[in-house]
């Protein structure tokens, strides 16, 4: 049986076993590399990263349903002519990028994201994961049609869990040797900087791992209270982490300390999602998932303890606001929310995430009556504020529907009913999907802030994920890819494009380690498996 301290030596060594670092094994293994190692910080039961709570959703460039249904598994030949789903373009995709991220993307990366995000998912689907359209997330039905809504339209079976299953299965077919509870805390280089290995943590001893080259995909800090505080601003050690305790930064870290690696991106801006109150504090729960994100308010109102709405709900189609929405949530007293919907809107939300056994609910049969529970039992502070945030908005709505009365209301296209009129505005608009709050019973979730990854990063070449250092040279074996790649988003993002990118520089980041370790075949193979004290 393999051990990490057998020979021959490693060719290419993977740091961290989520999407992006099972794509770039494989890649490499593809590649030629002969011996391809990943390690991964967490147990095997942890395994997977943050990649195992995703929904699975990605996002690529496609012509419409004919060029993704040679990749899906649940779409027959009766449904397919039921489904309108309009073609994404380059073009959607890098406009997508450049709007969301308020035009501070890395051009250069974000061109090679979208180019590469078609091939890259397909070619995901030849490596054996199975893709599916995502009509509960993406699609509404209306008049007897699934209309496809905001650019991204796969998910993969059962999610990051199935995605997960999927990328081991893979990794396992290609030869890839899979070490867990191994975490990695240095790289060790030669005296011109060339990366020659990695000091891993294996078997509770520390031991030097030679190498040709490596891959850095061990995820952002977003599991790091001291890293959250010092980087994203005072307050963020106290939220939620929606995923691995496992993503604790070190990896930044001691590539920016060993090798000068170049820091880019938005360190202080991560991904952040409307995330149920009752969620656990420190970590994900593997079981849930992701079914504690509360993305349906585009459906309904979101107003914080002061009984006062704070952000635009239907500024935009959900999945290029719901990973702002989380920090501005962060930024209300007591950092906590109440999401609120009428008998109109519950039907429309979505089963996995507002069930009866995920969530709880605050039931009111008025909105006063709803304002007094959420007062008594769930920390409202003013409840009279609440009741005239409720009504104003209404009498906005009214106003906007009498004077527009051929605009229909639409969640699958952005459909202008809002609360602006010639005759009433509301400081705050609701844009879009702006339909009265009047038909009880009313039902309030609370919702607090959860962290989903953080934006901050290493620099990289695009081409070929090289990482640089921070006098802009390319450090010699060492690449970096997925949330540990920086440059690409910034405040925002449009949702599904993590997992893409992860795949996309994965791909590009093994395939360039192998072409490394085939040119220095066998260089440091007197070292493999020497203890790391022992070398000092
Ligand atoms: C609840 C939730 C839902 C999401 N849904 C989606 C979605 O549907 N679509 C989408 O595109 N994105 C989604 N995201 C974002 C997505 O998870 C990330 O963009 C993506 O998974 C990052 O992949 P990665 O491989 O870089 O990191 P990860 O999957 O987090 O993998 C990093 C791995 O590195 C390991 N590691 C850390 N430090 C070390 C070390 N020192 N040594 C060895 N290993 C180490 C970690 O344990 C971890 O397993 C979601 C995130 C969350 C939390």
């Amino acid at each position: 049986m393999a051990s990490l301290t057998s020979s021959p030596n490693v060719d290419v060594l993977v740091i961290g076993g989520g999407n992006a670092g099972f794509s770039a094994a494989v890649a490499a293994a593809e590649a030629g590399a002969h011996r391809v190692v990943l390690i991964e910080k967490a147990p095997v039961e942890w395994a997977g990263g943050n990649s195992y709570f995703t929904a699975g959703a990605f996002r690529t460039v496609h012509t419409g349903t004919q060029d993704l249904l040679p990749i899906v598994n649940n779409v027959d030949s009766e449904t397919s002519k039921i489904i309108d789903m309009a073609p994404y373009t380059k073009e959607d995709f890098r406009k997508d990028i450049h709007r969301v991220c308020l035009g501070r993307s890395d051009p250069a990366l974000a061109q090679a994201l979208v180019d590469d995000s078609n091939d890259a998912v397909k070619w995901l689907a030849k490596k054996g994961i199975r893709f599916q359209l995502s009509f509960n997330r993406q699609a509404y039905k209306v008049n007897g049609r699934f209309k496809f809504w905001g650019g991204m339209s796969l998910m993969t079976e059962n999610g990051g869990k199935g995605l997960i299953a999927d990328h081991q299965a893979s990794a396992q077919r290609h030869g890839v040797e899979v070490y867990y509870s191994t975490p990695a805390k240095r790289l060790t280089t030669s005296p011109s900087g060339v990366v020659t290995g990695v000091v891993v943590e294996y078997k509770g001893v520390d031991i030097i791992v030679n190498t040709n080259a490596v891959v850095l995909a061990a995820g952002g800090f977003e599991a790091n209270p001291r890293m959250r505080s010092q980087y994203l601003g005072p307050n963020w050690d106290i939220a939620r982490v929606c995923g691995t305790p496992y993503n604790t930064g070190e990896a930044l870290e001691f590539a920016i300390r060993d090798v000068n690696a170049k820091q880019a991106g938005n360190w202080s801006g991560c991904h952040s999602t409307c995330w149920d109150a009752n969620a656990p504090a420190d970590s994900g729960d593997r079981a849930i998932s992701n079914e504690f994100t509360k993305s349906g308010y585009p459906l309904g109102l979101m107003l914080n303890t002061n009984g006062v709405r704070f952000v635009d709900e239907g500024v935009d189609m959900r999945n290029y606001t719901y990973a702002k929405f989380g920090r501005a949530i962060h930024e209300q007293p007591e950092g906590v929310a109440f999401q609120v919907y009428d008998q109109r809107a519950i039907p429309w939300l979505r089963d996995e995430e507002y069930r009866d056994e995920r969530v709880l609910k605050i039931w009111g049969a008025t909105i006063e009556d709803l304002a007094q529970k959420l007062a008594r039992n769930a920390g409202l502070n003013a409840p009279e504020q609440f009741v005239e945030t409720v009504k104003e908005y209404n009498g906005a709505v009214y106003a906007s529907q009498k004077e527009n009365p051929q605009r229909k209301w639409d969640p699958a296209v952005k459909d202008g009913l809002s609360t602006q009129s010639s005759t009433k505005k509301l400081a705050l608009a609701k844009s879009n999907w702006a339909l009265p709050l009047d038909q009880g019973p009313f039902m309030a979730v609370k919702v607090c802030c959860g962290i989903t990854f953080t934006f901050g990063g290493l620099a990289v070449n695009p081409d070929t994920t090289a990482v640089m250092t921070s006098s802009d040279r390319e450090v010699v074996g060492l690449f970096c890819a997925g949330e540990m790649l920086g440059g690409l988003f910034y405040g925002n993002y449009p949702g599904g494009s993590g997992l893409t990118s992860g795949a996309v520089f994965g791909r590009r980041a093994g395939t360039a380690a192998a072409k490394v370790a085939a040119n220095k075949p066998g260089e440091n193979l007197s070292l493999a498996g020497t203890t790391y004290s022992a070398r000092l």
